[in-house]
């Protein structure tokens, strides 16, 4: 029980890594406020964690909305009294080569994968330092926020800004004790690759000389690429998440924590 006492927001949280987040931090006793814009997948994770014996509330939120920020911050500070952990998770990928994708397009990913984890930081931190406890912040990027890949250029364009985001909120809140980093999953086994427009791994595949058709050949392949050669779990992500939430990680901040099965190494 290494979070008891403590206090998380997990965006994102019905589905995928930011679930397994979520159940993670409660197993480790952490109270947590789940978030997400899909209030099914939500009410199953609230539910997942209920029947485990964690404690739990699930809000409807959109990251993209700064008034939805300060109520989801409210909540968690109404319903458990304070707030030291926030995983900002929610995330989309992006479906398009650079020459075919729409100012809407690029605009929404920034919105959801960018502009999401700053107005998610803003809204937080002032209640982290109210408690005076300090707390631990983690951005989740991507590989694809070290490295550029063909066919992922606007994902990479908002992970490779969450990776330096984190790093500058880390240096302006360490002296109130409010720790900062990312975490950068590789190829994870998530439904985040059957959301993506088959036209975003168009260049992978090339790349690949995998077929067209199904994103999971794609996606399959990709992994293999990686040393230990298959899908990373989302348990895996969310173990990272959870040291990085704990005070086992209590000298790391502005840090980058990669979890893609050697993939980048
Ligand atoms: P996922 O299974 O698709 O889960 C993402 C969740 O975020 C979904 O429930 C989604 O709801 C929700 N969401 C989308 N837009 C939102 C918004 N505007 N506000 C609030 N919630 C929103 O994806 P995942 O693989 O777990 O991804 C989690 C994070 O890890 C993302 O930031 C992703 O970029 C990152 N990541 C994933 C991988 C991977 O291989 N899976 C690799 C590197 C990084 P809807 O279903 O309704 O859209």
């Amino acid at each position: 029980m290494k979070l008891k006492g403590k206090v998380a927001l997990v965006t994102g949280a019905a589905s995928g890594i930011g679930r397994q987040a979520a159940l993670a931090l409660a197993r480790e006793g952490a109270a947590v406020l789940a978030t997400d814009v899909d209030e099914s997948g939500g009410a199953q994770t609230l539910d997942s964690i209920r029947k485990a014996g964690g404690e739990a509330l699930f809000r409807p939120h959109d990251v993209k909305s700064e008034e939805q920020w300060a109520d989801a911050v409210a909540t968690a500070l109404e319903a458990f009294g304070r707030l030291d952990i926030l995983v900002n998770n929610a995330g989309i990928g992006s479906g398009q080569l650079v020459t075919e994708m729409s100012l809407d397009s690029w605009n929404n990913l920034v919105a959801v994968n960018l502009t999401g984890v700053f107005l998610g930081c803003k809204h937080a931190i002032p209640a982290m330092r109210a408690g005076r406890a300090g707390g631990s912040i983690v951005n989740i990027s991507s590989v694809a926020g070290l490295e550029g890949a063909a066919g992922l250029a606007g994902y990479c364009a908002t992970k490779g800004g969450v990776r330096l985001f984190t790093k500058a909120v880390a240096k302006e809140y360490a002296a109130d004790g409010i720790r900062c980093n990312s975490v950068h999953p590789g190829i994870i086994d998530t439904p985040i690759w059957t959301r993506i427009d088959e036209g975003g791994l168009a260049g992978t595949r090339e790349q690949l000389g995998t077929p067209a058709g199904a994103n999971a050949i794609a996606v399959d392949a990709i992994a293999m690429l990686a040393p230990l050669q298959r899908p990373g779990l989302p348990e895996e992500i969310a173990n990272g998440i959870v040291f990085l939430a704990s005070d086992d990680s209590s000298y790391m901040t502005g840090s980058e924590l990669v979890i893609d099965g050697g993939m980048s190494a």
